[in-house]
């Protein structure tokens, strides 16, 4: 697997061969079955417009129920939006690294609608003030964004992203982890120091649910709220 779940267009000519799909979930399997405890995880691979291809995997957060976790296909819609990418062209699901490809569940379907009428939020930036803004919060008009850091001080960013179903909603903490995946490979999230979360004030906060997982995953950790006045979501 090449750096940070993508693969390059030179190595990804007809990545959506049934040969090639099939090689790429062997290659990722190991990984995929270090960041979650099913034994046979979901593996995402999707092609997005700029014609890179994209590599997602499901992440169960530890000590917190299964709800909380994080699905392939969120991994990957993340990823894409980390690299600028701004639709997603093909998409393939393993769950057994079998040559069997599955639709995205319920959850991840409603959640690609969703990512499919969002043209605008295409920059993850470096704090989570520019997190915030980044988010996709068209429904609650509440806009939150989170940045953590590890022992070493590198950062993780990431912006909410809602859906108007409301569950297959991505927290800004669940979207930051996967930012941590991505650089660093896997779930020490206990290396996790400190986290700062930005939103508005409204009934819709983050707070409690991000304060909750960042205790559950890495004790200790710092944990800093700053609320920013409302303004409206910067939408098309
Ligand atoms: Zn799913």
């Amino acid at each position: 697997m090449e750096e940070n779940f993508v693969l390059s267009p030179t190595r990804n000519v007809d990545a959506f061969s049934q040969q090639n799909l099939h090689s790429l979930i062997t290659e990722a399997t190991p990984l995929a079955q270090s960041l979650t405890s099913k034994r046979r995880p979901h593996i995402a691979i999707g092609r997005g417009s700029n014609g890179l291809t994209y590599v997602g995997f499901d992440v169960e957060l530890p000590d917190l129920p299964l709800n909380f976790s994080i699905h392939a296909v969120q991994f990957l819609v993340v990823s894409l939006k980390l690299n600028f990418d701004l639709a997603l062209r093909d998409l393939a699901i393993s769950n057994d690294g079998s040559h069997y490809y599955y639709a995205p569940c319920g959850h991840c379907c409603q959640f690609l609608q969703e990512i499919n009428k969002d043209r605008s939020h295409d920059l993850i930036g470096l704090t989570a003030m520019t997190a915030a803004r980044n988010s996709y919060a068209p429904y609650s008009n509440a806009p939150s964004g989170v940045v953590l850091y590890d022992r070493q001080g590198h950062k993780f960013s990431g912006s909410y992203i809602e859906s108007v179903a409301d569950i297959p909603s991505l927290g800004p903490v669940q979207a930051a982890l996967v930012n941590f995946v991505i650089d660093t490979g896997g779930r020490e999230f206990k290396n996790i120091v400190e986290a700062e979360l930005v939103e508005t004030r409204s009934r819709f906060r983050q707070e409690d649910t991000a304060r909750m997982i960042m205790q559950k995953i890495a004790p200790g950790c710092k944990f800093n709220v700053y609320h920013c006045s409302h303004y409206r979501a910067e939408s098309s």
